[in-house]
């Protein structure tokens, strides 16, 4: 697509030549919105599938904000499609969708509450109670516990491990 971007900008508007690269440049655009859309409807069609009842960030409640990354932006748009299609989907076959409070998903430790902050770089959560695993892993477990309002707590035995 950037490829077919510079061809279209390099060439005199109004061309010919100009507008097979446009249209190669839309069809480019349609081909990849065609695939992500393909992508929403596989992914929550296994979702509403396999479980009864699906917990989700809710990306409206973080809100808005601002945004001029566009790769976030399109990340973002992607994950709004995932969420409405399983939401319909849901609804049609009876099981039940619950969307929480994205704030702290990914800090929060899923074993014991503490705040570990880490940059999006990082791609492993490790806690000082002992608990290491991917961060997508640990944001989900945080999702689900939101969702059934479980709020972990440290563990005795942790708690006397962490003096040392
Ligand atoms: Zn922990």
């Amino acid at each position: 697509m950037k490829w077919l971007q510079r061809m279209v900008s390099r060439r005199k508007m109004g061309s010919n030549r100009w507008r097979k690269a446009a249209l190669m440049l839309a069809k480019c655009h349609e081909y990849i919105a065609n695939q992500r859309k393909d992508a929403a409807h596989k992914i929550s069609r296994y979702l509403v599938d396999h479980y009864d009842w699906i917990a989700f960030e809710d990306l409206n409640i973080r809100g808005m904000v601002k945004n001029h990354h566009l790769a976030k932006s399109i990340v973002d748009a992607g994950w709004r499609m995932l969420v409405q299609f399983t939401a319909y989907k849901a609804e049609w076959a009876g099981k039940q969708l619950i969307a929480v409070d994205p704030r702290n998903t990914s800090q929060v430790c899923s074993e014991c509450g503490r705040i570990v902050k880490k940059t999006l770089k990082e791609r492993t959560h490790r806690c000082s109670c002992g608990y290491v695993v991917d961060r997508d892993v640990n944001a989900a477990r945080n999702i689900l516990h939101k969702a059934i309002g479980y709020v972990p707590e440290p563990r005795y035995g942790q708690l006397e491990l962490n003096l040392f």
